[in-house]
């Protein structure tokens, strides 16, 4: 990096003040974690160069054959890993790989059921403001009392209103979703079944959380969250989808794929199917409950009453503090977290009575179960005391030498 160094000293110095808050700040915003120096490497080069319109010996540029290499290799790792038929590695983010599904299958107007933004789901699953609600008539599902999604109001609606596409997945559910159950009224009311794994994607690659790929026409993910890749997307599916799915992504939404980032995606893959990676996944689960159990101990309530994945959602209120605010103090002791808001949520969207607490990246790092519990008694000192300068000192002192002891990049 001596060269971006030389050429843009501005940009280099953001660049180290972000390794730096990388390394000492404990990281625990879920959808995020830290990508190998080897995946890290693939995406930073040469591949960046290279214009490859079209898929691995069908292209519509000169000189691909390297990058052919390249994409086969993601495409099949990535098959291997969930046990899909096929697979499009091109998708350029979580979103762009939705919208391809969209246009594959649906038309301005046709109606779509997700589970709604305030219940746990992803904004492109319906949200009025973007594109999947503008475009699409959306019905959506949420939780019940045990705030577990409801699988018979689902129903219902489905009944009701016979989607055209039915999607299942969240970006702050913590609990293990039941994809047989929607794959079984998708097929009863006639609706394309997708299924947005983003958030669970590492987990379900290491055996750990349900596997939808047998049970959905089309699966969706990011690769840069639990699966730990470079920043992107991709789309498994059944072999007869596999034609509408690629030409949905180019010509249909993207040009030229990334080559660089699929690149990336190929390394990622290679890493999920080794051994440590499963046993870093089991300890993604075990930090999530040890913290769980812990902030519980401490007096805060977890929605659904406890985690079955790598993330959960925290209710504030018994500590009188918003999310808004929450999200501000945790950060100046130096663990990073998002407000987010909990069900039937009394506090604006940009205010909250929540925050969302994953595992991911601090298990990257080599947080096990002391240390997650130690995190999850510094969160809980934070917030029992949230406007006592000396107590967010005390925290960031403690939190500096957890970070100190597991350095990520070294
Ligand atoms: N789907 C889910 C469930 C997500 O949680 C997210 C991102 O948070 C996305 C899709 C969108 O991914 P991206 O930000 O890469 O577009």
């Amino acid at each position: 990096n001596i060269l971006v160094e030389h050429t843009d000293p501005e940009l280099w110095a953001a660049i180290l003040q972000e390794n730096t808050r990388q390394e000492h700040h404990i990281e625990l915003i879920a959808s995020e974690n830290y990508a190998s120096p080897a995946v890290m490497a693939a995406q930073g080069s040469q591949l960046t160069n290279k214009y490859a319109e079209g898929y691995p010996g069908r292209r519509y540029y000169g000189g691909c054959e390297h990058v052919d290499i390249a994409e086969q290799l993601a495409i099949d790792r990535v098959k291997q890993i969930f046990g899909a038929q096929a697979a499009n590695v091109q998708p350029h983010c979580g979103a762009s790989a939705n919208e391809a599904v969209f246009l594959a299958f649906l038309k301005p107007g046709d109606t779509i059921m997700g589970m709604s933004l305030a219940e746990g789901g992803h904004l492109t699953h319906g949200m009025a403001l973007n594109m999947s609600g503008k475009w699409f008539n959306v019905v959506s599902y949420g939780l019940n009392s045990k705030e577990e999604i409801d699988y018979d109001a689902m129903e219902q609606t489905a009944r009701a209103s016979k989607p055209k596409l039915i999607i299942a997945g969240a970006s702050a559910y913590s609990l293990a979703i039941d994809f047989e159950r929607f794959a079984k009224i998708a097929k009863e009311v006639g609706a394309i079944f997708m299924v947005d794994m983003a958030h669970y994607a590492g987990l379900i690659a290491a055996g750990l959380y349900p596997n939808p790929v047998p049970h959905a026409d089309v699966v969706t993910s990011t690769t840069h969250k639990s699966l730990r890749g470079p920043r992107g997307g991709i789309i498994l599916m059944k072999a007869e989808h596999e034609k509408a799915i690629n030409s949905a992504i180019f010509p249909g939404l993207q040009g030229g794929p990334l080559m660089h980032v699929i690149a990336a995606k190929a390394v990622a893959f290679k890493e999920a199917l080794s051994p440590e990676f499963k046993l870093y996944q089991q300890q993604v689960i075990t930090n999530a409950r040890i913290m769980a159990e812990t902030l519980t101990e401490r007096g805060l309530r977890i929605v659904s009453g406890r985690t079955e994945s790598h993330l959960m959602l925290v209710d504030l209120r018994s500590k009188g503090i918003t999310g808004k605010e929450a999200e501000a103090v945790l950060g100046s002791a130096h663990m990073t977290i998002n407000k987010n808001a909990i069900p039937n949520d009394p506090e604006k969207p940009m205010v909250t009575s929540g925050i969302r607490v994953g595992t991911p990246a601090m298990t990257t790092r080599g947080f096990k179960d002391a240390e997650a519990r130690a995190t999850a008694n510094l969160i809980a000192d934070v917030l029992d005391n949230p406007r006592d300068a000396n107590n967010i000192e005390a925290v960031r002192a403690k939190v500096h030498a957890l970070t100190t002891r597991f350095p990520v990049y070294g």
